[in-house]
């Protein structure tokens, strides 16, 4: 599925969960670890030579974030997108789910020294879930609750608009639940022979009133006890742009504006909103790529992705 080779990559997918992350667990390290890493280890991205001035971390296919690094002052363009660099020239980049398979990056020094280069995007293969014998009002929403899923839409759309520099990002990822993994990211769902939106997060099954973790640090954006889809909805931001959202929550335990350490309890998982059993559905986005979650966190094993052994 790595079909292309302008920039040296290794010959792995970004769905085979063992292999993505053997070598370079990034999601674990913090940020200057993770750029001398990036020196030393098999390149994911060429460090491109002096002249270009950044360094890229991080899987180089649809749904994933890159961790980046410039010289402070820098500027920063993805497809003709201004990206956010900080005072330290840390900077990030996300692919949404069906990202092109190539993209320009140009960077232009404080200096003035431009460069542009163009990246590719490896694909990825998603798979299909067709659910059938739903009953019809689940598969489409009556007219009466339209406008509820469009204000709740436009309050998820804001909370993910948020731009600030804070890095928490930077300390990595870890999950927020345990349980089992019951859907992935990607995924394209049929429901009674009708394609609906593609599943953009990582389902984890727990009983109700299990704790949610928050993954990374971050600032609160949006807290709301009941959506029509998602029910009981957080959103964390962050920083630059990244934030994750927690779905069908039961209780939630911090408050729009509060700030959240790595590993603390920010919810308990439920089973609010439309779906058939307990469990947390966690998205992130860079913006608005939607990004897959299960890219920056260790590996986990589900049937279909074992996870390899580390040497
Ligand atoms: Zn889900």
């Amino acid at each position: 599925m790595l079909q292309r080779s302008s920039l040296r990559q290794p010959s792995r997918t970004a769905d085979d969960c063992g292999a993505d992350r053997g070598g370079l667990s990034y999601a674990s390290m913090k940020l200057p670890t993770l750029l001398l890493l990036s020196w030393l280890l098999p390149q994911q991205v060429d460090p491109v030579s002096g002249q270009a001035g950044y360094r890229l971390s991080g899987p180089l296919t649809q749904g994933a974030v890159l961790f980046g690094e410039t010289q402070p002052g820098a500027s920063i363009l993805l497809d003709g997108q201004p990206v956010m660099v900080d005072s330290e020239g840390r900077f990030l980049l996300g692919f949404g789910r069906d990202a092109e398979p190539q993209a320009v990056l140009e960077v232009t020094q404080p200096d003035g020294t431009r460069s542009r280069q163009t990246l590719s995007i490896a694909r990825r293969d998603y798979a299909i879930e067709r659910i059938d014998g739903l009953p019809p009002a689940k598969v489409t929403p009556p007219e009466s609750v339209r406008q509820r899923i469009a204000d709740d839409n436009a309050q998820v759309r804001r909370a993910r608009a948020l731009r600030e520099l804070r890095n928490d990002f930077s300390n990595g990822f870890i999950w927020p639940a345990e349980g089992r993994i019951s859907g992935v990211y990607g995924s394209q769902r049929v429901l009674n022979g009708q394609p609906r939106r593609p599943h953009y997060g990582i389902d984890i099954a727990a009983p109700t009133g299990s704790p949610v973790l928050a993954p990374a640090g971050g600032v609160v954006t949006l807290a709301h006890p009941d959506m029509y889809y998602s029910g009981g909805t957080l959103i964390v931001d962050h920083g630059h742009g990244l934030s994750s959202t927690f779905l069908h929550l039961d209780q939630i335990d911090v408050e729009v504006g509060q700030r959240v350490q790595q590993g603390e309890v920010i919810a308990t998982i439920g089973a609010t909103g439309r779906v058939t059993g307990p469990h947390l559905d966690w998205r992130m986005n860079w913006g608005k790529e939607r990004v897959d979650p299960e890219l920056l966190v260790p590996c986990r094993s589900r049937p279909a992705r074992p996870c390899e052994s580390k040497p």
